[in-house]
């Protein structure tokens, strides 16, 4: 099935093939300022499996001194998607899981950065708690 996802005004809108690798809810610092929440949640999709609908040219990149870039819509300033250095290096990008509107079962298995959780925010689920990133990469 496909995934489908848009942005907060809904100009942006694309679909996704397939996810692959695990989904994290990640609690860097940087992606509580640019979601404006406690945490972010990114599904990791092959670059070739994400087709834009509608609105891409109203995508804004903005570039961390990390290296990382951050995509979002300019108009509604919804956060879509992320890319390390490493997901460059592999043709990969991470989506905003929040942003779709029709979406396959997932299921995220692990807390990362949480060196950096919010002071006001308790985690009360059982998923595996990382510092930083996962221990296995
Ligand atoms: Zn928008
Ligand atoms: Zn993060």
């Amino acid at each position: 099935m496909k995934n489908l996802g848009s942005c907060l005004c809904k100009q942006v809108t694309f679909e996704v093939d397939k996810f692959q690798g695990s989904i994290g809810h990640c609690h860097c610092k940087m992606c509580q300022k640019f979601h404006g929440a406690a945490f972010s949640t990114f599904v990791e999709t092959n670059r070739a499996d994400l087709t834009w609908l509608s609105g891409e040219e109203l995508l804004k990149e903005y570039s961390a001194d990390n290296d990382s870039i951050r995509t979002f819509c300019a108009c509604c300033g919804s956060s879509l998607l992320f890319q390390s250095k490493y997901n460059r290096s592999e043709d990969t990008v991470e989506i905003a899981l929040a942003a779709f509107d029709k979406l396959e079962p997932v299921h995220p298995d692990a807390h990362i950065y949480t060196e950096s959780k919010a002071d006001w925010f308790d985690i009360n689920d059982k998923l595996p708690q990382f510092k930083r990133y996962r221990a296995t990469e």
